[in-house]
């Protein structure tokens, strides 16, 4: 198998080029292309000579490629269903809103997490995505240069797979890279302790967490993970941070009648995340099949909401997008056997 170039800075790019004979600065022109324009397609590399393509194309491969298929909602939003092997496809998701076009980024096939809510929890985990796979939902989209922002949230849990997704960023972040600031990157997590803490230590992205349920035996019931990194020893960690200046932090909270949508939910809440620079994201529940809680009414969302700003926890509730094209929160289920 070749060695796919996306994902590699332009220093290591430089490199690749010395190893097979081409002088450095071809390293350079391919990050330019790659990362400041956004083109991935040799032909279109119109500064690289001819010979020198030729010398790339036999030791390597872009690492890029089109999706095999896509869905546009009514809303705008946009689904794109990407192969990143013989037998398994993530979907990326692009929603428009007004001056934003933020990505929703897939980091695995599957997720091995098991969050009883979640189409793609319940598949399973089939493998990591490389770096190439995860920087090609960015370069292989329409229009890849108007993305404005980009959210891992999509498939998998990304601390799950962080030596790639730590890559992707800072080939997102770097001058010579997509040049994008931090501000415009938000991971999403489980809690994923020990890798949440080197996290928090070398990156400058937005950290968004899914909470769901401030009580331990109740979320376990949601999501297995509290077994191994409770919620309360997360937040702790939360706590020894400052989310006060450029980085934020925020929780989602999807809301499931009857099971935590109560007033004593949202008062744990408060009592859990009191002293945190934060903002609670409520979400509405996409009935999947085979399981039994529906989504709360909207006038729960909204008792629930004001309670938790009227006593000091900044809270909203999340646009739902792209629900007819099976593109919203805890819906992408890809495609694993193609
Ligand atoms: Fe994995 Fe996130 Fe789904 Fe949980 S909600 S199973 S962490 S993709």
């Amino acid at each position: 198998m070749k060695t796919k170039l996306l994902g590699k800075n332009s220093e290591e790019l430089s490199a690749l080029c010395k190893e097979v004979g081409l002088k450095p600065f071809v390293g350079r022109q391919l990050s330019d292309w790659l990362y400041a324009k956004r083109v991935a397609d040799w032909d279109r590399m119109v500064n690289i000579s001819k010979a020198s393509k030729q010398v790339l194309q036999d030791h390597f491969e872009l690492g890029v490629s089109a999706p095999v298929a896509s869905a546009l909602s009514s809303d705008g939003t946009a689904k794109y269903l990407f192969a990143v092997s013989d037998t398994e496809s993530v979907e990326s998701v692009v929603i428009p809103d007004e001056d934003r076009r933020t990505l929703c980024v897939s980091s695995q096939a599957g997720c091995r997490m098991g969050c009883r809510f979640c189409m793609t929890g319940r598949q399973g985990w089939h493998g990591n995505l490389d770096v190439a796979d995860i920087l090609n939902q960015f370069l292989s989209i329409p229009d890849p240069l108007s993305l404005s922002n980009a959210v891992f949230m999509g498939m998998g849990e990304p601390l799950d797979n962080y030596e790639a997704v730590s890559k992707a960023i800072a080939v997102l972040t770097a001058p010579d890279g997509f040049g994008w600031s931090p501000k415009r990157i938000t991971l999403s997590t489980i809690g994923v302790l020990p890798v949440l803490k080197r996290f928090l230590d070398e990156e400058r992205c937005h950290l968004a967490v899914s909470l769901h349920n401030p009580f331990p035996d109740e979320r376990l019931d949601m999501m297995p993970v509290q077994k191994a990194w409770p919620l309360e020893d997360v937040v702790s960690l939360l706590k020894q941070y400052d989310f006060s200046g450029q980085r934020r932090v925020s929780f989602e909270y999807t809301m499931f009648a009857g099971w935590n949508d109560d007033k004593r939910h949202a008062d744990a809440l408060i009592r859990l995340l009191g002293g945190l620079e934060c903002r609670v994201n409520l979400i509405r529940f996409h009935k999947i099949p085979d399981f039994p809680y529906d989504c709360s009414p909207e006038v729960r969302m909204e008792e629930f909401k004001n309670r938790l700003n009227n006593h000091g926890v900044v809270c909203t509730i999340r646009a739902s997008r792209g629900e007819d094209i099976l593109a919203a929160c805890g819906m992408l289920a890809g495609q694993h056997s193609r």
